[in-house]
């Protein structure tokens, strides 16, 4: 019996990139593929993204498109996906706007991945109300659609944590109604949470340290190329160091054995190669290709179809649409059930 209803959301400040489709992306098409769920929703948050981008609308806008290409490039399909723009589904915002009664603002001020992101925006002084309820709103995404799987990356597990005590309050104040939902995070636990090329924050469109999948060729040579490894690995025969070493780390999220013998035919895995740059006597430069290769075989069909896509923007427009009609068909239905909770629809006899 199928139950599960799938969905998932991206900001679009940006394309998206290798962090985006190890974490969430790889997932969503798996689920996708093996079809057992109701109903499954990919959806572009933009008006998540003006609660730290009100200032500059364009970027928002021009990524709405950038986002959706990226989605059906890495293999999202519109037939069995519903895609959907956010600030098109007006009950989204109704939702929020109830659920910020439920929580409290020193209960916003602890969740972690805000904290970490309004430091990282300089946000400290200067905190937008709407930037800081994001995860009310993300709530709303959720419980809107009576999703009970999630999949996304580590920073999503204290939003989720957040939409379910919403959840729990609001059930236990007007009855149940709405229900919970879990996360799925990717098995390799790098992927969760993938590091950017500068090696220290996680790879993220605001921080400008991603490979992105819409890089060319050249672009990804470019930047594996001069990605950080270990400072102290001056000399081909010194002893390196792995922890912290990006380029083996994004070895460790998507090397598999076969890239060893198409690539790399000199070693049978990465522990092989790993024991070698442990010991000394092998230089940055060997990995650093077979990096890019290892990346360049993920991402050169994506980059491909992306580029074919792009050609046809009218057809992206209509994904969007269509998406967007249907998943505000379901909206509608839910918020009914929603506001007759909350002792909210005063008037059988009113039907807009
Ligand atoms: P922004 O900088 O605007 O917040 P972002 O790069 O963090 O953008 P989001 O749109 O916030 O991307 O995230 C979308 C989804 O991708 C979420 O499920 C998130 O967990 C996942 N994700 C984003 N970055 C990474 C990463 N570096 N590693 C694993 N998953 C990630
Ligand atoms: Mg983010």
């Amino acid at each position: 019996m199928k139950t599960e209803i799938i969905l998932t959301g991206d900001r679009p400040t940006g394309h998206l990139h290798l962090g985006h489709y190890v974490g969430s992306l790889k997932n969503r098409v798996k689920l996708q593929n093996e079809g057992n769920f109701d109903k499954m929703y990919v959806f572009i948050a933009d008006a998540q993204a003006l609660t730290d981008n009100y200032d500059n609308p364009d970027k928002v806008r021009e990524n709405i498109r950038e986002v959706a290409l990226d989605y059906l490039a890495v293999g999202i399909d519109p037939k069995k996906v519903i895609i959907f723009v956010q600030s098109m589904i007006p009950e989204l915002a109704e939702y929020t706007f109830y659920f910020m009664n439920l929580v409290t603002v020193s209960r916003l001020m602890r969740n972690p991945t805000v904290k970490c992101e309004m430091h990282e925006k300089g946000m400290d002084e200067s905190l937008p109300s709407g930037f800081l309820n994001y995860p009310v709103s993300q709530a709303a995404d959720i419980t809107l659609f009576n999703t009970t799987l999630v999949p996304a990356g580590i920073d999503q597990e204290p939003m989720i944590e957040q939409a379910n005590e919403i959840v729990r309050k609001f059930n236990s104040i007007y009855g149940e109604t709405l229900n919970e939902c879990r996360i799925l995070l990717p098995d390799n636990s790098i992927c969760a949470r993938l590091p950017g090329l500068d090696g220290n924050c996680k790879m993220s469109k605001s921080l400008g340290n991603c490979i992105y999948l819409s890089d060319s060729e050249e672009e990804l040579r470019k930047k594996v190329m001069s990605m950080y490894t270990d400072p102290n690995h001056i000399k081909v025969e010194d002893p390196g160091c792995i922890e912290g070493n990006t380029v083996f780390t994004y070895l460790d999220a998507l090397c598999k054995e076969e890239d060893f013998k198409e690539f790399l035919p000199e070693y049978h895995n990465l522990d092989e190669l790993k024991a070698h740059y442990k010991k000394g006597g092998l230089g940055d430069v060997k990995i650093k290709k077979f990096l890019f290769n290892v990346l360049n075989r993920e991402l050169k069909p994506i980059r491909e179809k992306r580029l074919e896509l792009a050609k046809d923007m009218d057809y992206i427009d209509k994904v969007l649409i269509e998406g967007t009609k249907k998943a505000r068909i379901v909206a509608k239905e839910n918020i009914k059930k929603f506001k007759k909770a909350m002792r909210i629809n005063y008037f059988d006899s009113y039907d807009e």
